[in-house]
């Protein structure tokens, strides 16, 4: 018979003495003793072991004693047992006994990578693991004694965790013991509260971890995390809990999603592209066909703007309105599941205060405040909410927060302003048969809403079920398209790179320009003067508030042209999304001094006089014949790429808004032949 080979047992002193054998032997690749360095020049009372040196170490050694595979199975003892060895060489190299030493053991992270929902089971009770999570909730600092000494009124000494109840000396009984509170030894906590990033319902698992030393600060409710620890299983009040006590946090945000230089060369090369624009908005929500005032606003709330000044909003909240049945959810679905930080929750699965932050008992009895996703979202995700219009009693609560990015914790328990800049895209169906009345205001529609509640949104995007049969057919097979489809379609950039690009932009704070100002300021004041009008109705939530609503949209779209200031170009953009916006509701504003504006003033003169329809290019030369006094303008407006509608963005947006005139009529595709509709006699 083979003897199977036994593994060989080791006391604890055996089991130090190899750990003291790792801190004192490990070298670095420079040559370094990395660890006893680290021993000689503690500033904190945190020494962080990395867990590949310990496999380094087990693979070059010729030790029988596995130090890799101690720490990876037998985590707590391990640490337990690093402490007493880093006390005794520190009292070999430095002489004096140091009660006062109390250094905390940190590991860097696991190659065993969980989730919260594996933790809170068995299988991974005792070992080193690392998972990424989302902070939900934290408890106080708390403190507990490590060892009491309890000391009577006749000076007996007793050593135990808990307060005896008398006194245990020989014929003392005394009663009423006190603490010595300079002798007995105390250990701050605090509980930390995770969950998975997916579940943003508040019935999801939590994962109960205890922070120590310095690790006790280094989160905050609602970032990201990766955290490396051991679980162990715990006795609360009569419960039992999987605990991970924790031995390293990281943030992730920042390193979730890298992004290298020559990526971020590529993506601004896509930026200056005539067809880049369209391409981006193609790229939200693939699946759904057309509904490009949809897209786009969902794209400029989740990129947000930038503050311009101190206390303006630079986040972007959205209203989608119209037809139930269209497809206003089925984008923020697409949202939650490729963007980052984006949630989605129905208005009526939860609490108001489950949105922001309520206190809320946690799985081991104790009731702490918890985030919602308007707190764990803010200042990089956004908020979907479906049905938001519906639910007239959660107004209230987000009045304040969605202008001031603040939301008082006072009201709920807490004791703090709890930030909460976080971008909504809201949707809403119509009160009266589900069917969208066009002659009616979206205040009448939705017959719930305020109006002070409207005018907290940046956009108000009808959503209208399509009534001509084609583009009804398109939809259909839109719907049908698969996924392979969609990633094999040359005009819609691919998943993994609009994310990239989108955090990129996120990074940009373009500032206003002098011009742009001066746009919003003309397009507010032509949208003002016609409140008085018979349809006023209609835009009666409009007043000082668009003007920041502009300057948003504005900051956003140059944002998404990784710009520094916003250019003449952006500005178009924003003023056209504005435009359509309020098309939608039957109001027709001006183009309000673009270089658009300008130039498609002096191209309808020139199409207005002739007799001919005409191409691009003989459009582009008679601007330059008829009007020799406007050279600079000209050259400046249109650009240096002359007439080339694929070569030059500009002077495709310029084409583009003299196709959009009721008056001109394209005569020809191939070429494009334009011409005047005022006179058909005169044509030939
Ligand atoms: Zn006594």
């Amino acid at each position: 018979m083979i003897k199977q080979e036994e593994k060989p047992t080791f006391t604890d002193s055996a089991k130090v003495d190899n750990i003291k054998k790792f801190i004192m032997e490990f070298k670095d690749k420079s040559g370094n003793y990395k660890y006893l360095d680290r021993i000689d020049n503690l500033s904190s009372s945190n020494l962080m072991i990395e867990i590949f040196d310990l496999f380094d170490f087990q693979r070059k050694s010729t030790n029988v004693f596995e130090i890799w595979e101690f720490f990876m199975k037998q985590t707590n003892e391990a640490i337990q047992l690093s402490k007493r060895a880093i006390k005794e060489i520190y009292e070999a190299r430095f002489g004096s006994k140091d009660e006062s030493l109390d250094i905390e053991i940190l590991v860097d992270e696991s190659k065993l990578e969980i989730s919260v929902s594996d933790a809170i089971k068995d299988k991974f009770v005792n070992k080193l693991i690392s998972l990424q999570a989302r902070v939900s909730g934290e408890s106080e600092v708390r403190v507990r004694i490590t060892k009491g000494i309890w000391v009577c009124k006749n000076g007996h000494t007793t050593e135990q965790l808990e307060k005896p109840s008398s006194c245990p000396t020989l014929n003392c009984n005394h009663r009423d013991l006190e603490l010595d509170k300079t002798r007995s030894k105390f250990e701050h906590f605090r509980n930390i509260y995770l969950k998975d990033f997916s579940n943003v319902d508040h019935n999801s698992d939590t994962l109960i971890c205890e922070a120590q030393g310095d690790l006790i600060d280094s989160v905050k409710v609602g970032e990201t995390v990766r955290v490396t620890g051991f679980i162990s299983i715990e006795n609360n009040k009569n419960k039992f809990f999987n605990i991970l006590h924790l031995l390293n946090i990281k943030k992730v945000n920042e390193i979730s999603y890298q992004i290298t230089d020559s990526e971020k060369e590529i993506f601004k090369e896509w930026t200056s592209q005539p067809s880049y624009w369209d391409k981006l908005i193609s790229s939200i929500a693939p699946n759904i066909h057309n509904s490009k005032l949809m897209k786009a606003s969902f794209l400029l709330a989740f990129v947000g703007g930038t503050r311009w000044t101190k206390n303006q909003r630079y986040w972007i909240n959205v209203l989608v309105v119209g037809d139930s049945g269209t497809a206003k959810s089925k984008i923020a679905e697409w949202g939650k599941t490729v963007l980052p930080d984006v949630s989605w929750v129905s208005s009526n699965s939860g609490s108001p205060k489950g949105l922001f932050a309520g206190q809320k008992e946690q799985i081991d009895g104790e009731k702490i405040l918890e985030a919602g996703p308007m707190i764990t979202s803010s200042g990089r995700g956004m908020l979907c909410i479906d049905e938001f219009v519906r639910s007239k009693e959660i107004f209230s609560i987000f009045y304040s927060p969605m202008e001031t990015g603040v939301f008082n914790s006072a009201t709920v328990g807490g004791h703090a302003d709890l930030p909460c800049e976080t971008p909504l895209y809201a949707t809403g169906n119509p009160k009266k048969s589900n069917k969208w009345d066009e002659n009616k205001s979206i205040l009448e529609n939705l017959d719930v809403v305020e109006r002070s509640m409207l005018s907290r949104f940046d956009l108000i995007v009808i959503a209208k079920e399509e009534e001509n049969s084609k583009e009804r057919k398109s939809i259909a097979k839109s719907i049908l398209d698969s996924d392979d489809e969609i990633k094999t379609n040359s005009n819609i950039i691919d998943e993994v790179s609009l994310v990239k690009l989108l955090l990129c932009a996120k990074t940009f704070n373009p500032t206003l320009t002098q011009k742009a100002k001066e746009v919003i300021a003309e397009t507010f004041e032509d949208i003002y003067s016609k409140k008085n009008s018979e349809e006023s109705e209609k835009f009666a939530e409009t007043n000082y508030r668009f003007v920041g609503t502009m300057a948003r949209i504005i900051l956003a779209i140059s944002k998404l042209h990784f710009h520094q200031e916003t250019t003449e170009e952006d500005i178009t953009l924003g003023h056209s999304l504005v435009k359509e916006m309020y098309a939608q509701r039957g109001l027709n504003t001006n183009l309000a001094n673009t270089y658009i504006d300008r130039i498609t003033q002096l191209i309808f003169e020139i199409l207005k006089e002739s007799k001919t329809s005409m191409t691009d290019l003989e459009i582009h030369t008679a601007l330059f014949s008829k009007f020799p006094e406007k050279l600079d303008t000209l050259r400046n407006d249109i650009g240096k790429e002359g007439c080339s509608r694929s070569k030059n963005k500009r002077w495709r947006s310029i084409m583009d808004s003299v196709e959009d005139s009721v008056m001109v009529e394209v005569q020809q595709k191939h070429p494009r032949k334009l011409c005047w509709l005022h006179d058909q006699r005169t044509l030939d």
